[in-house]
């Protein structure tokens, strides 16, 4: 069950819910976040809610079956939209595009970007300077100085910055210079990432594990929710199955299931999802229709020389008619109502 407290709840109001919540053999567990404080009630025995419902400094109680809580529409039927600042909102019917390089590479690679993001009005650019990849003799990413510097870029042309964080002691040199930390695949299950990033005001992008489910997604949403930090975004990136002629299974059908589980924003990762570049198009275009809030691709000067997952890159030339066709389909979508 969760209950959401009264702000201005006394200690004796407090104390006599918890002798409430401990007298019907419930375990609890209070969560302070930006918005709200809760308790979340965790047990099995049947009680009669109004019975906690009715209690002085209580604003509302909802019981929740479902393993993850505070992620579940069961108790939000509103949805979250997450707000990166500067009128950039995802979630709750508004819709945006994060786009860029898979690694970020160089100042001038930086500086063509974002031009190439302005032109387009595309207001978050994506790229990794700590790179997970699966050899330790690839690139692994420029680090904090090519944040540092991508950041003085981003700032003066009003870009945010989604960009992959892989440590817990990374998190606090790379603050000042996120607006949203992505936690990816391979991440997605680190628990002690999770629960320090809940610890951030700070917009966090969670991706879904390479064979995660959906209900292992949600619990790591709830990880960061619980410790204190309301601004989740999910993404569906593909899980990995046994067809072999693309990269991965971009899973379209996660996308609705999780818009009816969970009140977060969910966001479509195409590149990573098919891995191929000719058909990031259609499936990015797939995602939107069946109800993606967002749309993250990798996008590149000349994908042919990119340091990592240049074969599903686009160039600057596709990625134009992709933005486009991204925001036509967006409010196709809306106009029919799905
Ligand atoms: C990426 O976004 O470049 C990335 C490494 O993604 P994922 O964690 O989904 O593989
Ligand atoms: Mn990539």
């Amino acid at each position: 069950m969760i209950i959401q407290l009264e702000k201005d709840i006394t200690d004796s109001q407090l104390s006599n819910l918890k002798n409430k919540l401990e007298s019907i053999d419930y375990k609890i567990n209070a969560v302070s976040t930006q918005n709200s404080e809760y308790i979340i009630g965790v047990g099995k025995k049947e009680f009669d809610i109004r019975s906690i419902g009715t209690m002085e400094g209580i604003r509302d109680i909802h019981r929740v079956s479902d393993a993850y809580k505070l992620v579940s529409r069961k108790w939000k039927v509103n949805e979250t939209q997450v707000n990166l600042g500067d009128n950039v909102k995802i979630g709750n019917g508004a819709f945006e595009i994060m786009a860029g390089p898979c690694s970020i590479e160089s100042e001038s690679q930086i500086e063509q970007t974002i031009a190439h993001l302005v032109e387009n009005g595309v207001k978050i650019m994506r790229g990794g300077v700590y790179k997970p990849r699966s050899s330790p003799y690839s690139f692994r990413g420029l680090g904090i100085d090519g944040l540092k510097v991508w950041h003085k870029h981003a700032k003066a042309n009003g870009i945010k910055i989604i960009t992959e964080v892989m440590m817990v002691e990374q998190i606090d040199d790379m603050l000042e210079y996120v607006d949203v930390f992505q936690v990816g695949a391979r991440n997605s299950q680190n628990f002690n990432l999770l629960d320090a990033l809940g610890k951030v005001d700070k917009p966090i992008l969670l991706k879904r594990g390479i064979s995660g489910t959906l209900d292992e997604l949600l619990q790591a949403a709830e990880y960061i929710f619980s410790n204190g930090n309301e601004k989740i975004m999910l993404c569906e990136r593909g899980i990995r199955s046994y067809e072999t002629a693309y990269r991965n299974t971009l899973d379209i059908n996660a996308i609705p299931i999780l818009k009816e589980k969970t009140h977060l924003p969910v966001v479509i990762d195409p590149s990573h999802g098919i891995g191929v570049r000719r058909f990031v198009e259609s499936v990015a275009l797939a995602g939107v229709m069946a109800g993606a809030d967002g749309v993250i691709f990798e996008v590149h000067e000349t994908p042919e020389k990119a340091f990592s997952d240049g074969q599903q890159t686009l160039n600057f030339r596709q990625s134009k008619k992709l933005y486009d066709r991204l925001r036509k389909t967006f409010a196709f979508r809306k106009e029919i109502g799905v």
